[in-house]
């Protein structure tokens, strides 16, 4: 349950946002920049604010119409790197065509990235430095840990290789320390015997984007199951005109796994919940200094 365990880590930052209040500090704020008028992105965007204004955080929004140019982007980007009262800064992806979203990463503070992609970030992740955990993974890594789900000397088998999933994923199971440990294969498009792969593991994170991918069959009695798949489904039954469907065939693989979880309400709070521990991490770094 992504939302119960997302709830329990927002208390926990509420708490300790009033104390930071309480001392005189300034409470975290996050910047999240959004470009254009994708749907998704736009929930994705708000859910984040909303998330931020629950624990009391302080968020903007800026948000730029389509046709901007990456020279303003980088503009913009430039000067939240300069300002001191904003703690961490966030690009929603995907951008348009026209802006090279490599560029525009890269151009982000890595004491303000938050959502963990600048390839210093990424490099110190690969290194077991201390650094901010790709939001989604660091997300599940906490649901790991809320459900005591051991992962040591597992088999943990990652279907995706993305760079802000699949393979920070890959890493941090692979790594020392808690939820790690594990042996790992990442999968992609071209794994072959890919359904005998994952009957062979222990853990399946699935991230492929790909509806109801992953099947009964293709899981080993008992095995927890990590659903990170959302995609829009037309459904002309619901009122908005879709819904949102996982990667994991969710009632087959649940009479089979010994964990699983649901897509909408499993890591798509954990992610949310993640990046604002990032968040709050990055303004407590500040004062550090
Ligand atoms: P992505 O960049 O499109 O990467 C998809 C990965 O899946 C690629 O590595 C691709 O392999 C692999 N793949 C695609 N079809 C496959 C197949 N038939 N068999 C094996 N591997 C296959 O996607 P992403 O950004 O990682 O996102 C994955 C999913 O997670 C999407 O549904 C996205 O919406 C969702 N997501 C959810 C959250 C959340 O908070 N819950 C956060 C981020 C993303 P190749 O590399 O070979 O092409």
């Amino acid at each position: 349950d992504g939302k119960a365990a997302a709830q329990s880590i927002k208390d926990a930052l509420k708490l300790d946002v009033a104390q930071l209040a309480s001392n005189g500090r300034e409470v975290p704020h996050l910047v999240a920049i959004l470009v254009g008028t994708n749907g998704a992105s736009e929930t994705y965007v708000a859910a984040k604010v909303k998330a931020c204004e629950e624990v009391g955080f302080k968020s903007t929004l800026i948000r730029f119409e389509e046709s901007i140019t990456a020279f303003r982007l980088l503009e913009t980007i430039r000067e939240l790197n300069g300002d001191p009262d904003v703690d961490g800064i966030l690009v929603q992806l995907p951008l348009p065509a026209h802006i090279s979203s490599e560029e525009i990463i890269n151009a982000i503070d890595p004491s303000k990235d938050v959502d963990g992609f600048h390839p210093s970030t990424v490099g110190r992740l690969v290194l077991g430095q201390p650094t901010f955990i790709p939001a989604t993974p660091y997300g599940i890594q906490l649901l790991l840990a809320h459900y005591k789900i051991e992962t040591a000397g597992k088999h943990a088998v990652v279907i995706g290789r993305s760079n802000i999933v699949g393979r920070p994923m890959s890493i941090l199971l692979s790594a020392a320390g808690p939820q790690g440990n594990a042996t790992v294969t990442i999968c992609h498009s071209h794994t072959k015997n890919l359904a005998e792969v994952c009957r062979s593991a222990d853990i399946i994170i699935a991230a492929l984007g790909r509806p109801g991918f992953v099947t009964a069959d293709m899981v080993k009695e008992g095995a927890v199951v990590i659903d990170v798949g959302i995609t829009r489904v037309d459904d002309p039954t619901r009122k908005r005109g879709y819904r949102i469907a996982g990667d994991v065939a969710f009632d087959e693989v649940s009479a089979k796994a010994g964990f699983i979880t649901p897509v909408p309400g499993g890591v798509g709070p954990m992610t949310i919940a993640a990046l604002l521990k990032n968040t709050f991490h990055a303004c407590a770094l500040k004062h550090y200094d």
